[in-house]
C-alpha cells in the first residue's frame, strides 16, 4: 500500500482491528498473523470466529481476516485485497492448493501428500493430507469452521478420495475454544491405510497415530537417503513408521536398524518392513540411550539419520534444544567412521537454520573431526513456504560427511 494512501472507509461492515504502529509492515510484506499484543484497539465487538478488517495505526486498510480473542494469533489474515470472503473464494483456494500437488502426486509410485498447508496455501489453520484413498482434514481456526463443508466438498471433487476424515481433535482447538472430535464426512475408513511414497508402501495409523497420521514432509528426504545406502549399515533414529529405514533397505543397504520410543511406531515399522519385504531391525528405545549404548559398544554405521520431534516449541527453550541436537549429533558422529554420512533434522520453526548448522558442526569440532556439508534441505514442496511468512519454513535437513 502506498505511504500516502488515505484512511480507508469502512464499507465492509466488519469490526476493525487497529494494529500498533510498525506492525503493519510485516503484514504488508505477506505475514498473515496479528498477535494479541500487536493490537492497539478494536472497533466494535467482534465475535470469536467472525471476520474482521485489519487497519494500521492511521486507519489504512491492511487486510481481512479471521478473529479469535482466545488465540494468541488473534487475527489470521485471509486477504490483503478487498475480495469477499465467501464459499467461492475458499473453494478456489482449495482448488489452487490441489493443483500444486499434482506435481507431487505425479511422482512415480506416490499417492500421498499434504494437500492444504494452512497459511502457506492462504487457508489459515486448515490442514489436509492425502494418504492414498483417504483425506484427513483438520480445521484449527475458528472463523474457518463454517467453511468446513465447502473445503471438504472441494477436496472430494478435486481428489476423488474413497474417504474423508475430519480429524478435529487437536489440542489447539480446545485452547482456542472449539470442540474436539473426529468424524468421517465421506465414504468409509478402510481397516488399514496403506500409502505409496516413491514406490514404497507405508501403513499409517490415521486414527491413533501422530500428527494427522504420518509425516509427509520428509518424502523427498526419504528418497534422498537412498544414494548413500548401497551395501551400507544404516541407522534410522526417531523412525516413526520407518520412512528413512524403508528407503535405505530399498536401496540395498546391508543392515538397517530403526529406533523409536513409541511402541505403536515400532509396530508400524515392523508392518512396513513386511509390506516391502525389507529386513529392518526395529527397536523400541529412547534414542538418546540407544546411541549412548552403541557408542559404549563401539558400534559403527555408514549412514545415520536423526529426525527427532521438535525439542522446542518456544524461543525460550532454545538453549536446551541446542543441547539436545548436539548430544545426539555427538553420539552419531562417534558411530560414523571416515566417509560416514549423517543426516540430521530439526522440525522446530524456532530453531534458526544457522543455529542448527552451527550446533551440529560444533559437535564435530568437539570431537576434532572434520566434516563436509553436502547439502541443506527442507520440507518437501507440498509444504510450500509462503514468502513473508518465515514460520512456514520449519524443517531443516542437514547432510554431512565425515572427512576423517
Ligand atoms: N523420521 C520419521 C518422523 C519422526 S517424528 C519420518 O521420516 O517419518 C519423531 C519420532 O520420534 C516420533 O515417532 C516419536 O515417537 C519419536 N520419539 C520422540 N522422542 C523419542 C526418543 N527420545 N527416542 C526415540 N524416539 C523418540
Amino acid at each position: 500500500m502506498e505511504e500516502n494512501a488515505t484512511v480507508s472507509e469502512n464499507t465492509s461492515g466488519l469490526c476493525r482491528v487497529h494494529v500498533i504502529n510498525g506492525r503493519q509492515k510485516k503484514l504488508l510484506a505477506g505475514h498473515p498473523w496479528v498477535y494479541g499484543n500487536e493490537i492497539e484497539r478494536v472497533e466494535g465487538e467482534p465475535e470469536n470466529g467472525s471476520l474482521v478488517e485489519v487497519v494500521d495505526y492511521r486507519g489504512r486498510y491492511v487486510g481481512t481476516g479471521a478473529y479469535n480473542a482466545n488465540s494468541l494469533l488473534t487475527v489470521r489474515l485471509l486477504t490483503q485485497g478487498h475480495e469477499t470472503i465467501d464459499d467461492a473464494l475458499i473453494a478456489d483456494r482449495v482448488r489452487t492448493a490441489c493443483a500444486l500437488r499434482r506435481y507431487v502426486l505425479e511422482r512415480p509410485g506416490t499417492d500421498c501428500c499434504r494437500l492444504i498447508y494452512g497459511e502457506a496455501d492462504r487457508l489459515p489453520g486448515v490442514i489436509a493430507d492425502r494418504f492414498g484413498g483417504v483425506i484427513v482434514l483438520q480445521v484449527l481456526a475458528m472463523a474457518l469452521e463454517r467453511f468446513t463443508q465447502v473445503i471438504a466438498d472441494t477436496l472430494i471433487a478435486c481428489e476423488k478420495p474413497d474417504c474423508l476424515l475430519l480429524s478435529n481433535d487437536d489440542q489447539i482447538r480446545r485452547k482456542e475454544g472449539m470442540e474436539c472430535f473426529s468424524r468421517v464426512l465421506y465414504g468409509a475408513m478402510p481397516e488399514e491405510v496403506i500409502v505409496h511414497e516413491n514406490g514404497i508402501a507405508i501403513s499409517y495409523d490415521l486414527l491413533g497415530g501422530q500428527k494427522t497420521g504420518g509425516f509427509l514432509d520428509q518424502k523427498d528426504n526419504h528418497l534422498f537417503v537412498r544414494q548413500f545406502c548401497r551395501d551400507a549399515r544404516v541407522l534410522d533414529c526417531f523412525s516413526y513408521a520407518g520412512g528413512f529405514a524403508l528407503n535405505a533397505a530399498a536401496a540395498g543397504a546391508k543392515e538397517v536398524t530403526a529406533v523409536d520410543i513409541s511402541e505403536g511406531a515400532v509396530a508400524l515399522i515392523r508392518r512396513n518392513a513386511e509390506l516391502n519385504h525389507a529386513r529392518i531391525d526395529a527397536v523400541c528405545a529412547n534414542c538418546f540411550d540407544f546411541l549412548r549404548e552403541k557408542v559404549r559398544e563401539k558400534a559403527q554405521y555408514d549412514v545415520i539419520v536423526l529426525d527427532p520431534p521438535a525439542f522446542t516449541k518456544a524461543k525460550a527453550n532454545m538453549a536446551s534444544a541446542c543441547r539436545g541436537y548436539k548430544e545426539i549429533a555427538l553420539s552419531a558422529m562417534r558411530l560414523l567412521p571416515k566417509g560416514g554420512i549423517l543426516a540430521t533434522h530439526s522440525c522446530s520453526y524456532h530453531m534458526p537454520e544457522e543455529t542448527f548448522v552451527n550446533t551440529v558442526v560444533s559437535a564435530a569440532q568437539d570431537l576434532h573431526r572434520r566434516v563436509q556439508i553436502l547439502t541443506l534441505r527442507r520440507q518437501d514442496m507440498d509444504h510450500p513456504v509462503l514468502a513473508g511468512y518465515p514460520e512456514s519454513h520449519y524443517l531443516k535437513s542437514l547432510w554431512l560427511r565425515m572427512i576423517d
